[in-house]
Protein backbone atom coordinates (compact mmCIF):
# COMPACT_ATOMS: atom_id res chain seq x y z
CA UNK A 1 0.00 0.00 0.00
CA UNK A 2 1.74 3.40 -1.00
CA UNK A 3 2.15 6.34 1.38
CA UNK A 4 -1.32 8.57 1.40
CA UNK A 5 -0.38 11.05 4.15
CA UNK A 6 0.14 13.34 1.10
CA UNK A 7 -3.45 13.73 0.82
CA UNK A 8 -5.70 15.98 3.14
CA UNK A 9 -9.53 15.98 4.32
CA UNK A 10 -9.38 19.65 4.57
CA UNK A 11 -8.30 23.21 3.25
CA UNK A 12 -6.32 23.58 6.92
CA UNK A 13 -4.92 20.40 6.58
CA UNK A 14 -3.95 20.28 3.26
CA UNK A 15 -2.12 23.98 3.43
CA UNK A 16 -0.23 22.87 6.38
CA UNK A 17 1.20 20.01 4.54
CA UNK A 18 2.04 22.02 1.50
CA UNK A 19 4.07 24.52 3.38
CA UNK A 20 5.77 22.04 5.52
CA UNK A 21 6.79 20.27 1.92
CA UNK A 22 7.50 23.72 0.40
CA UNK A 23 10.39 24.70 2.60
CA UNK A 24 11.41 28.52 3.12
CA UNK A 25 10.71 31.02 -0.05
CA UNK A 26 6.77 31.17 0.17
CA UNK A 27 4.74 34.36 -0.57
CA UNK A 28 1.38 33.98 0.90
CA UNK A 29 -1.75 36.12 -0.51
CA UNK A 30 -4.52 36.85 2.08
CA UNK A 31 -8.05 35.91 1.25
CA UNK A 32 -10.84 38.20 2.35
CA UNK A 33 -12.10 35.59 4.62
CA UNK A 34 -9.64 34.79 7.49
CA UNK A 35 -7.51 32.13 7.35
CA UNK A 36 -7.83 31.43 3.31
CA UNK A 37 -4.86 32.31 1.06
CA UNK A 38 -2.92 31.39 -2.09
CA UNK A 39 0.43 29.85 -1.32
CA UNK A 40 3.15 30.30 -3.83
CA UNK A 41 6.32 28.23 -3.33
CA UNK A 42 9.62 28.76 -4.86
CA UNK A 43 12.04 25.88 -4.85
CA UNK A 44 15.24 26.72 -6.24
CA UNK A 45 17.16 30.10 -7.74
CA UNK A 46 13.73 32.59 -7.05
CA UNK A 47 15.67 34.46 -9.88
CA UNK A 48 15.82 31.24 -11.96
CA UNK A 49 15.74 32.17 -15.96
CA UNK A 50 14.03 28.62 -16.51
CA UNK A 51 10.73 28.50 -14.15
CA UNK A 52 8.23 25.19 -13.80
CA UNK A 53 4.76 26.26 -12.18
CA UNK A 54 2.11 24.29 -11.29
CA UNK A 55 -0.87 25.35 -9.68
CA UNK A 56 -3.90 23.35 -8.21
CA UNK A 57 -7.12 24.23 -6.81
CA UNK A 58 -8.45 26.28 -9.92
CA UNK A 59 -11.92 24.81 -8.86
CA UNK A 60 -11.81 24.71 -5.58
CA UNK A 61 -12.59 20.94 -4.24
CA UNK A 62 -10.34 19.80 -7.34
CA UNK A 63 -7.47 21.12 -5.19
CA UNK A 64 -7.68 18.18 -2.40
CA UNK A 65 -6.53 15.72 -5.70
CA UNK A 66 -3.58 18.76 -7.06
CA UNK A 67 -2.33 19.47 -3.13
CA UNK A 68 -1.92 15.91 -2.80
CA UNK A 69 0.01 15.46 -5.89
CA UNK A 70 2.65 18.55 -5.43
CA UNK A 71 3.12 17.44 -1.48
CA UNK A 72 4.46 14.20 -2.54
CA UNK A 73 6.31 15.45 -5.34
CA UNK A 74 8.03 18.39 -3.25
CA UNK A 75 8.85 15.47 -0.28
CA UNK A 76 10.50 13.44 -2.79
CA UNK A 77 12.95 15.62 -2.97
CA UNK A 78 12.82 17.57 -6.23
CA UNK A 79 15.00 20.48 -4.82
CA UNK A 80 17.71 18.07 -5.20
CA UNK A 81 17.31 17.36 -8.85
CA UNK A 82 16.47 20.58 -10.53
CA UNK A 83 19.58 22.24 -12.63
CA UNK A 84 20.87 25.95 -11.08
CA UNK A 85 18.74 27.29 -14.03
CA UNK A 86 15.61 26.25 -13.17
CA UNK A 87 13.24 26.62 -10.59
CA UNK A 88 9.85 25.29 -9.55
CA UNK A 89 7.23 27.81 -8.14
CA UNK A 90 4.30 26.10 -6.43
CA UNK A 91 0.54 28.19 -6.39
CA UNK A 92 -1.46 26.36 -3.61
CA UNK A 93 -4.82 26.90 -3.86
CA UNK A 94 -5.84 29.22 -6.75
CA UNK A 95 -9.66 29.20 -5.44
CA UNK A 96 -9.10 28.61 -1.57
CA UNK A 97 -12.46 29.61 -0.87
CA UNK A 98 -14.36 26.62 -3.05
CA UNK A 99 -11.26 24.68 -1.56
CA UNK A 100 -12.17 25.09 1.70
CA UNK A 101 -15.99 24.80 1.19
CA UNK A 102 -15.62 21.52 -0.96
CA UNK A 103 -17.27 23.02 -4.39
CA UNK A 104 -15.74 23.57 -7.53
CA UNK A 105 -16.73 27.52 -7.85
CA UNK A 106 -15.87 30.77 -5.88
CA UNK A 107 -17.50 32.61 -3.16
CA UNK A 108 -20.03 34.19 -6.13
CA UNK A 109 -20.49 30.88 -7.56
CA UNK A 110 -17.80 31.76 -10.53
CA UNK A 111 -16.23 29.22 -12.23
CA UNK A 112 -12.25 30.52 -11.89
CA UNK A 113 -11.45 29.10 -15.37
CA UNK A 114 -13.90 31.16 -17.05
CA UNK A 115 -13.30 34.16 -15.07
CA UNK A 116 -10.14 35.50 -16.92
CA UNK A 117 -11.48 37.75 -19.55
CA UNK A 118 -11.31 41.10 -19.80
CA UNK A 119 -13.93 42.82 -18.21
CA UNK A 120 -13.57 46.31 -19.77
CA UNK A 121 -15.47 44.92 -22.53
CA UNK A 122 -18.56 42.92 -23.37
CA UNK A 123 -18.44 39.28 -22.34
CA UNK A 124 -18.49 36.49 -24.46
CA UNK A 125 -22.00 35.93 -25.58
CA UNK A 126 -23.22 32.00 -25.12
CA UNK A 127 -26.31 32.10 -26.82
CA UNK A 128 -27.24 28.70 -26.29
CA UNK A 129 -26.85 28.42 -22.33
CA UNK A 130 -30.18 30.26 -22.06
CA UNK A 131 -31.87 27.56 -22.49
CA UNK A 132 -29.32 24.95 -21.13
CA UNK A 133 -30.06 26.40 -18.01
CA UNK A 134 -33.79 26.01 -17.91
CA UNK A 135 -32.88 22.33 -18.23
CA UNK A 136 -30.13 22.44 -15.79
CA UNK A 137 -31.99 24.06 -12.67
CA UNK A 138 -34.49 22.11 -11.13
CA UNK A 139 -35.88 23.04 -8.10
CA UNK A 140 -36.52 19.07 -6.86
CA UNK A 141 -33.49 16.94 -6.68
CA UNK A 142 -34.60 13.23 -6.90
CA UNK A 143 -34.02 10.45 -9.17
CA UNK A 144 -36.75 11.20 -11.47
CA UNK A 145 -35.99 14.76 -11.71
CA UNK A 146 -32.23 13.85 -12.41
CA UNK A 147 -33.27 11.38 -14.93
CA UNK A 148 -35.41 13.75 -16.51
CA UNK A 149 -33.34 16.32 -17.13
CA UNK A 150 -30.76 14.18 -18.80
CA UNK A 151 -33.50 12.97 -21.15
CA UNK A 152 -33.63 17.06 -22.03
CA UNK A 153 -30.17 17.77 -22.05
CA UNK A 154 -29.94 14.37 -24.43
CA UNK A 155 -32.88 16.06 -27.11
CA UNK A 156 -31.13 19.85 -26.86
CA UNK A 157 -27.79 17.84 -27.75
CA UNK A 158 -29.10 16.04 -30.43
CA UNK A 159 -30.28 18.83 -32.43
CA UNK A 160 -27.48 21.14 -31.84
CA UNK A 161 -24.56 18.57 -31.99
CA UNK A 162 -21.37 17.52 -30.04
CA UNK A 163 -19.64 20.76 -30.18
CA UNK A 164 -22.47 23.81 -30.02
CA UNK A 165 -23.73 21.53 -26.78
CA UNK A 166 -20.56 21.06 -25.43
CA UNK A 167 -20.01 25.14 -25.84
CA UNK A 168 -23.18 25.89 -24.26
CA UNK A 169 -22.59 23.45 -21.29
CA UNK A 170 -19.09 23.54 -20.46
CA UNK A 171 -17.69 26.27 -22.39
CA UNK A 172 -18.39 29.26 -19.94
CA UNK A 173 -21.78 31.45 -19.62
CA UNK A 174 -21.91 35.40 -18.30
CA UNK A 175 -25.75 35.60 -18.14
CA UNK A 176 -27.20 33.61 -15.41
CA UNK A 177 -25.50 34.27 -12.05
CA UNK A 178 -26.67 30.98 -10.61
CA UNK A 179 -26.21 29.12 -13.40
CA UNK A 180 -23.51 26.00 -14.48
CA UNK A 181 -19.74 27.38 -15.58
CA UNK A 182 -20.84 30.97 -14.88
CA UNK A 183 -17.48 33.09 -15.85
CA UNK A 184 -19.22 35.99 -13.60
CA UNK A 185 -19.80 39.90 -13.48
CA UNK A 186 -15.72 41.03 -12.37
CA UNK A 187 -12.51 39.64 -11.66
CA UNK A 188 -12.88 37.30 -8.92
CA UNK A 189 -10.22 37.24 -5.84
CA UNK A 190 -8.49 34.27 -7.34
CA UNK A 191 -7.83 36.23 -10.75
CA UNK A 192 -6.62 39.29 -9.19
CA UNK A 193 -4.12 37.13 -6.63
CA UNK A 194 -3.40 34.91 -9.34
CA UNK A 195 -1.95 37.69 -11.52
CA UNK A 196 0.19 39.11 -8.47
CA UNK A 197 1.79 36.16 -7.47
CA UNK A 198 2.36 35.73 -11.06
CA UNK A 199 3.83 38.94 -11.70
CA UNK A 200 5.64 39.12 -8.18
CA UNK A 201 7.37 35.40 -8.76
CA UNK A 202 7.62 35.02 -12.37
CA UNK A 203 8.44 38.38 -14.07
CA UNK A 204 12.22 37.59 -14.37
CA UNK A 205 11.64 34.46 -16.13
CA UNK A 206 12.85 33.96 -19.68
CA UNK A 207 11.47 30.27 -20.47
CA UNK A 208 8.37 29.16 -18.09
CA UNK A 209 5.86 26.82 -18.30
CA UNK A 210 2.37 26.40 -16.48
CA UNK A 211 0.55 23.07 -15.25
CA UNK A 212 -2.99 23.63 -14.06
CA UNK A 213 -3.91 20.68 -12.17
CA UNK A 214 -7.46 19.61 -12.20
CA UNK A 215 -9.93 16.63 -11.49
CA UNK A 216 -12.94 15.27 -13.39
CA UNK A 217 -12.15 14.43 -17.56
CA UNK A 218 -10.55 11.17 -18.70
CA UNK A 219 -10.76 7.67 -17.46
CA UNK A 220 -10.49 6.68 -13.83
CA UNK A 221 -7.20 5.94 -12.57
CA UNK A 222 -5.96 7.63 -15.72
CA UNK A 223 -5.19 11.27 -16.84
CA UNK A 224 -5.46 13.18 -19.23
CA UNK A 225 -3.85 16.18 -20.92
CA UNK A 226 -5.38 19.14 -22.40
CA UNK A 227 -3.16 21.51 -24.28
CA UNK A 228 -5.14 24.85 -25.94
CA UNK A 229 -1.90 25.93 -28.08
CA UNK A 230 -2.70 25.78 -31.80
CA UNK A 231 -1.58 22.64 -33.59
CA UNK A 232 1.98 23.37 -35.35
CA UNK A 233 2.66 26.11 -32.84
CA UNK A 234 6.36 26.34 -31.02
CA UNK A 235 4.32 25.68 -27.50
CA UNK A 236 2.17 22.77 -29.08
CA UNK A 237 5.41 21.15 -30.18
CA UNK A 238 7.11 22.43 -26.79
CA UNK A 239 4.09 20.23 -24.97
CA UNK A 240 4.62 17.09 -26.89
CA UNK A 241 8.22 17.03 -26.93
CA UNK A 242 8.27 17.14 -23.17
CA UNK A 243 4.88 14.52 -22.14
CA UNK A 244 4.95 12.79 -25.30
CA UNK A 245 1.77 12.27 -27.81
CA UNK A 246 -0.68 12.20 -25.25
CA UNK A 247 0.19 15.81 -24.33
CA UNK A 248 -1.63 17.06 -27.56
CA UNK A 249 -3.68 14.53 -28.86
CA UNK A 250 -6.46 14.04 -26.27
CA UNK A 251 -5.81 10.79 -25.64
CA UNK A 252 -8.40 9.28 -22.96
CA UNK A 253 -10.68 12.70 -23.02
CA UNK A 254 -13.93 10.93 -23.04
CA UNK A 255 -16.26 14.10 -24.18
CA UNK A 256 -17.13 13.51 -28.00
CA UNK A 257 -16.45 17.13 -28.43
CA UNK A 258 -14.35 19.66 -25.79
CA UNK A 259 -16.02 22.78 -25.32
CA UNK A 260 -13.90 25.95 -26.40
CA UNK A 261 -13.25 27.72 -22.79
CA UNK A 262 -13.58 31.45 -22.41
CA UNK A 263 -10.93 32.71 -20.09
CA UNK A 264 -9.17 30.49 -18.39
CA UNK A 265 -6.14 31.29 -15.94
CA UNK A 266 -3.92 29.65 -18.36
CA UNK A 267 -4.26 32.51 -21.10
CA UNK A 268 -3.87 35.01 -18.38
CA UNK A 269 -0.67 33.35 -17.36
CA UNK A 270 1.17 33.49 -20.58
CA UNK A 271 -0.25 36.76 -21.80
CA UNK A 272 1.15 38.01 -18.48
CA UNK A 273 5.07 36.99 -19.13
CA UNK A 274 5.30 38.33 -23.24
CA UNK A 275 8.60 38.67 -22.32
CA UNK A 276 9.06 34.70 -22.28
CA UNK A 277 8.57 31.58 -24.25
CA UNK A 278 5.36 30.19 -22.37
CA UNK A 279 4.56 26.39 -22.23
CA UNK A 280 1.06 25.85 -20.58
CA UNK A 281 -1.14 22.12 -19.70
CA UNK A 282 -3.71 21.28 -18.27
CA UNK A 283 -3.98 18.07 -16.48
CA UNK A 284 -6.96 16.46 -15.64
CA UNK A 285 -7.44 13.18 -13.15
CA UNK A 286 -9.93 11.39 -14.34
CA UNK A 287 -13.17 10.22 -11.95
CA UNK A 288 -16.44 9.33 -13.35
CA UNK A 289 -17.74 9.51 -16.64
CA UNK A 290 -19.04 12.52 -18.06
CA UNK A 291 -23.08 12.21 -16.80
CA UNK A 292 -21.72 12.08 -13.52
CA UNK A 293 -19.74 14.59 -13.69
CA UNK A 294 -22.76 16.85 -15.00
CA UNK A 295 -24.99 15.45 -12.17
CA UNK A 296 -22.19 16.43 -9.89
CA UNK A 297 -22.11 20.03 -11.17
CA UNK A 298 -25.87 20.13 -11.52
CA UNK A 299 -25.94 18.99 -7.31
CA UNK A 300 -23.42 21.53 -6.72
CA UNK A 301 -25.91 24.31 -8.04
CA UNK A 302 -28.96 22.42 -6.63
CA UNK A 303 -27.45 22.20 -2.77
CA UNK A 304 -26.11 26.39 -3.48
CA UNK A 305 -29.28 27.67 -4.26
CA UNK A 306 -32.33 24.89 -3.26
CA UNK A 307 -30.31 23.38 -0.65
CA UNK A 308 -30.62 25.47 2.35
CA UNK A 309 -34.05 25.20 2.64
CA UNK A 310 -33.63 21.20 2.77
CA UNK A 311 -30.43 21.36 5.34
CA UNK A 312 -31.37 17.60 6.43
CA UNK A 313 -30.14 16.37 2.83
CA UNK A 314 -26.90 18.19 2.61
CA UNK A 315 -24.80 15.72 4.19
CA UNK A 316 -25.29 13.03 2.54
CA UNK A 317 -25.51 15.09 -0.63
CA UNK A 318 -22.33 16.64 0.23
CA UNK A 319 -20.55 12.81 0.23
CA UNK A 320 -22.00 12.06 -3.41
CA UNK A 321 -20.32 15.31 -4.11
CA UNK A 322 -17.20 14.59 -2.91
CA UNK A 323 -16.72 11.05 -4.46
CA UNK A 324 -16.91 12.46 -7.96
CA UNK A 325 -14.23 15.48 -7.68
CA UNK A 326 -11.95 13.81 -5.05
CA UNK A 327 -12.84 9.90 -4.95
CA UNK A 328 -11.99 8.92 -1.20
CA UNK A 329 -10.88 5.03 -3.12
CA UNK A 330 -7.02 4.61 -2.02
CA UNK A 331 -6.41 2.84 -5.20
CA UNK A 332 -7.63 6.18 -6.98
CA UNK A 333 -5.49 8.38 -4.58
CA UNK A 334 -2.29 5.96 -5.73
CA UNK A 335 -2.84 6.41 -8.97
CA UNK A 336 -2.35 10.22 -8.46
CA UNK A 337 0.73 10.16 -7.24
CA UNK A 338 2.23 7.81 -9.06
CA UNK A 339 1.31 9.52 -12.17
CA UNK A 340 1.92 13.38 -11.23
CA UNK A 341 5.65 12.00 -10.52
CA UNK A 342 6.29 11.06 -13.77
CA UNK A 343 4.51 14.29 -15.26
CA UNK A 344 5.42 16.89 -12.75
CA UNK A 345 9.37 15.48 -13.51
CA UNK A 346 8.90 15.91 -17.00
CA UNK A 347 8.11 19.33 -16.85
CA UNK A 348 10.65 20.44 -14.81
CA UNK A 349 13.28 19.10 -16.90
CA UNK A 350 11.73 20.36 -20.16
CA UNK A 351 11.49 23.83 -19.18
CA UNK A 352 15.16 23.34 -17.95
CA UNK A 353 15.84 21.89 -21.33
CA UNK A 354 13.90 23.81 -24.00
ZN1 LIG B 1 -11.24 21.73 -13.12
Amino acid sequence: MADLSAFSESYPEARAKFLDAAGAHVRHYDHPQKGLFLDVATIGDAQAPHVFAVGCGTHGIEGYSGSGALVHWLRSGVAKRLPRDTAVVAFHAHNPWGFANRTRVTEENVDLNRNFVDFSRPRPANPHYAEVHEIVTPQRWDEETVAEVFRKLAAFKARVGEQAFSDAYNGGQYTHADGLFYGGARAQWGNSAFRRAVTENLRHARKAAFMDLHTGIGPRYGHVYLTFAPSGSPAYARARAWWGDRAVNREGVTHKAVAVYRGVLLDAFAEMLPQAEVTTIVVEFGTLAREGMQRAGMLQRWMRFEGPRHPERLPALQREYDEAFYPSEPRWREAVLAQSLDFLERGARGVSAS
